[in-house]
């Protein structure tokens, strides 16, 4: 009686909210293999199409036989191999800081760095459309936890200034997991200086993307100096898996003290490092696959839009086409997939009530065809809002 889970589930089927994986049977790439049949994939974040791609894999398996599978320990005890020093050793390069520290996952890497920077006492400022994780975190710290309103600089500088906490740390995506826009980092940095306030920047989707190196959104906006605590994953535009916190000496020294889930948790295999260098290099040297995923991007907003979909402020791989009514969204994305396309129906609570979206990802794997094909099944559409 105490839990009567399937009332729970029930309630959740009625609304249309209900969850469940699609089976993949395959690499994930420009197409995918479900239920038997070949679907082209808008639904992935490999927005470079590093995943997949032979010299990362190459360096997967190579490095698997030279390291094997499993690390067997955390990074503290003896888990710590070198591929994965490597990787840290890169990641700050890449990033512009002193230092970087490998995490299994962003999940990760977000509980064990906001709780180790602040706790009962201090003030933590975030977004509210930040990740879950994000959020998360701030309850897990014991901190005052605001939110402010979506990319709204002035409402951070009036929380901050409202604020009389020992530590104040404002915390926000750099690109919108599920919008797609850019936070405005150069006003938050302003109203932090003011404040002796840190910024976190959760660049899951800038890095690899966004400014000419894939550097990321710091880079993009001109502010990456100023930003204290830079978050990444390495599951997004690298392909691979995992997550970093890059920053000064200090602050990486701060986290392997204090940050849990780095300390309590075996350290990701070396394999998956060693892979990640050289997706990270690719990302880095082969700027022909952000030029050409921007052409998509440009060649997507032009094309749905002419069709009369609602499309949000985004210039990144992110294009989310707002639907508004959760059932609306599901029967869109079920009707493309029979088109064979998939695209992802995101409802609430992983966005706003009322605001149900299909999230369209583009990658360097596409061709320009696969997007005149994603164009033309929502064409044929009747689902329009
Ligand atoms: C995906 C994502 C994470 C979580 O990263 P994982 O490595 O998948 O755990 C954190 N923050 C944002 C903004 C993300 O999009």
């Amino acid at each position: 009686m105490a839990f009567d889970l399937t009332a729970r589930l029930d309630e959740r089927r009625a609304r249309q909210r209900f969850r469940q994986p699609t089976l993949m049977d395959g690499p994930c790439g420009r197409t995918a293999v479900v239920d038997g049949r070949e679907h082209l994939n808008f639904c992935a974040n490999d927005y470079l199409g590093l995943a997949g791609d032979p010299e990362v894999v190459a360096a997967f398996r190579d490095a698997a036989d030279r390291w094997g599978v499993g690390s067997g320990a955390s990074h503290l005890v003896c888990g710590h191999q070198r591929p994965h020093q490597q990787l840290e050793e890169a990641l700050a390069a890449h990033t512009g800081r002193e230092r970087a520290l490998l995490f299994s996952t962003g999940y990760m890497a977000n509980i064990g760095a906001i709780t180790a920077l602040v706790g009962k006492g201090d003030a933590l400022f975030q977004d509210r459309l930040n990740h879950a994780s994000l959020l998360d975190a701030g309850l897990l710290s014991g901190a005052r936890f605001r939110r402010f309103a979506h990319n709204d600089a002035a409402a951070l500088a009036g929380q901050l200034a409202r604020s009389d906490a020992g530590r104040k740390l404002v915390v926000t995506d750099g690109v919108f997991s599920m919008d797609g826009d850019q936070a405005p980092l150069a006003a938050y940095l302003d109203a932090c200086e003011a404040d002796d306030a840190w910024l976190m920047v959760d660049d899951a989707h800038g890095l690899g993307v966004l400014d000419g190196q894939g550097r990321g959104t710091a880079f993009a906006q001109g502010v990456n100096g100023r930003v204290p605590v830079y978050m990444g994953t390495l599951g997004k535009a690298l392909g691979t898996a995992g997550a970093f916190v890059a920053g000064s000496n200090e602050l990486i020294e701060t986290l392997i003290q204090f940050a849990r889930t780095y300390v309590y948790t075996t350290a990701m295999p070396a394999a998956v490092a060693a892979a990640t260098l050289v997706s990270l290099d690719k990302a880095r040297r082969e700027p022909q696959r952000r030029a050409h995923l921007n052409a998509l991007i440009q060649r997507f907003r032009r094309g749905a839009a002419e069709l009369g979909y609602t499309l949000m402020d985004s210039d990144t791989p992110i294009q989310p086409i707002l639907i508004g009514d959760d059932g609306a969204a599901l029967a869109l994305s079920r009707a493309l997939a029979a088109h064979g396309v998939l695209v992802s129906a995101i409802r609430p609570p992983t966005v706003p009530e009322g605001q149900a979206r299909l999230r369209v990802t583009l990658s360097a794997a596409h061709r320009e065809a696969d997007v005149d094909r994603l164009l033309g099944a929502l064409e044929d559409n009747a689902c329009r809002v």
